[in-house]
């Protein structure tokens, strides 16, 4: 294995447990990629580097079965899975069950449930399907299909149902996870993926940081007699000791590098064309005290959204969409310390957020981002202790899979949704070489399912 990241380590475990003898070679000194926590700012306060909220984590079919609460890995579960606030004090919540959700939503309570219940009551057989790679024979052809008859749909078109400008907000929030613009196609079907799972198993946070997550899953590859190798940076697959396959966890540019001539000049003017999505600006803080949301409800969320309006929040997804800097942008906060208090000494707080930007941009979003918390929860600026501001060449220069800043292993439009990377999926040009970080399917997010597949398919023709 090349790279260690939540999928490198699922396609590992798949191995060692089919009985194979499993390296993974790590270029960080830590394990984990997207998934590991840090003390970014001051000595006491720990923050989660990349990935803090795990919907698809805690809904993983692969993870789900790998009882890895026997291996320090414990959910925790905010009393809200997520908060939004808006303009006049108030907040809109998602709330973990339907029934809840639809107090919480007044008149567009009853659509809500009508537009997820479904899926929410058989996500058992909904997740494999939807976090495999596509097009595929549906095992529920019957929920497939109707998850496919708004799944193409962009989200504004999904959010004229709702007679709310709040539930629009709400919806606006979940569909700007996809770095699409909110108008176009599969912008919907993000929002409901977001949405889904938070009814089904929540939108937990991990006790003692992102890392136990990754030491979970390092622990249990141990006991297959699987091992990690970090700071071991792989340079050129040539490098590899003798091997039966490799897979890498990597980006199609990084496979390029490393592959060398072991891959076709066909297949890597194919990975050449793979198109990497906007890149993230990431805030890290310790702070005095909870953040002091005017909305109270917003302590009831480990995450927050931050940006108002569904309109507000299109216009700052399709600005960056474009290639701009929006100067009142979306921001993604999460507040774990509040439902773990081993993030921070006691009474403070940590804090992690952010922005999403061009790729590869260079632009200090500090100022507009803080504007932004500061309107929905004034005084937040005063109790900040310390802060750390990662863009995205800070980003991949920590894990060089997050290209430009590019948190999903790039862009998922309907080309790279069906072709990610190629219509080879998993395998490549090489016979033993294959792919399985998040440029493969289903795409960005902490699932393992990338890992899983590639490893299941390199097995099968092994
Ligand atoms: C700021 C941020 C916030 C995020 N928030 C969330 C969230 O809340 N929830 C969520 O589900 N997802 C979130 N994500 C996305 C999630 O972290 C990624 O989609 C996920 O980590 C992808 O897993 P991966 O295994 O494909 O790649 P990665 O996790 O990026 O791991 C790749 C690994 O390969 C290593 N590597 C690369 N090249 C080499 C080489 N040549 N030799 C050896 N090792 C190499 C890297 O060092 C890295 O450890 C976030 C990501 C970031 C950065």
């Amino acid at each position: 294995m090349v790279g260690s990241g939540p999928n490198g380590l699922a396609a590992a475990i798949v191995l060692a447990e089919a009985g194979l003898q499993v390296g993974v070679f790590e270029a960080e000194a830590m394990p984990g990629g997207g998934v590991r926590s840090m003390q970014l700012t001051v000595p006491g306060f720990l923050h989660d580097f990349g990935s803090a909220v795990y919907p698809l984590g805690a809904g993983s079919p692969f993870f789900s079965r790998l009882r890895l609460r026997e291996h320090g890995l414990e959910w925790v579960h905010s009393p809200a899975p997520l908060a939004h606030p808006l303009d006049d004090g108030s907040a809109v919540t998602l709330e973990r069950e339907l029934r809840d959700n639809e107090t919480s939503l007044g008149e567009d309570g009853r659509i809500w449930s009508n537009l997820l219940r479904p899926f929410v009551e058989h996500w058992k057989e909904f997740a494999p399907e939807v976090l495999g790679p596509q097009p595929s024979i549906p095992r529920h052809p019957l929920l497939m299909a109707r998850f496919g008859m708004t799944a193409f749909l962009s989200a504004r078109t999904v959010a004229r149902r709702f007679r709310n400008e709040r539930t629009r907000a709400l919806f606006a929030g979940l569909a700007a996870h996809s770095f699409l613009s909110l108008d176009e196609p599969l912008s919907g079907a993000f929002a409901m993926l977001m949405a889904i799972p938070a009814h089904a198993v929540g939108w937990p946070i991990v006790q003692g940081g992102s890392q136990s997550l990754t030491k979970a899953l390092c622990s249990y590859l141990a006991t297959l007699g699987g091992a990690v190798r970090t700071s071991s940076r792989v340079g050129s697959l040539d490098e590899l000791p003798e091997h039966d396959l490799v897979l890498c966890d990597v980006t199609p540019r990084q496979l390029i590098r490393i592959g060398g001539a072991r891959l076709s000049a066909t297949y890597k003017r194919r990975l050449a064309s793979f198109q990497y999505g906007p890149g993230v600006f990431k805030l890290d803080y310790a702070l005095s005290a909870p953040i002091p949301w005017k909305a109270r409800e917003c302590l009831r969320a480990a995450t927050v959204h931050v940006g108002g309006s569904f309109d507000e929040i299109a216009a700052s997804e399709k600005a960056v969409r474009n290639g701009q800097h929006s100067d009142r942008p979306f921001v993604l906060l999460v507040q774990p310390a509040l439902f773990d208090p081993s993030r921070a000494p006691s009474g403070k707080h940590t804090v992690w957020a952010y922005c999403h930007v061009p790729n590869g941009s260079r632009v200090n979003m500090l100022e507009k981002v803080e504007a932004q918390i500061e309107r929905f929860a004034p005084g937040f600026r005063d109790c900040v202790l310390a802060r750390s501001v990662l863009d995205p060449a800070d980003l991949e220069s920590m894990d060089a899979n997050l290209v430009g800043g590019d948190i999903s292993g790039g862009i998922i439009d309907i080309r790279h949704f069906l072709f990610r990377p190629s219509w080879r999926h998993y395998a490549t040009s090489a016979k033993n070489v294959y792919l399985c970080s998040a440029s493969t399917p289903p795409g960005g997010g902490v699932h393992g399912m990338c890992g899983y597949h590639a490893a299941r398919m390199a097995l099968k023709r092994l």
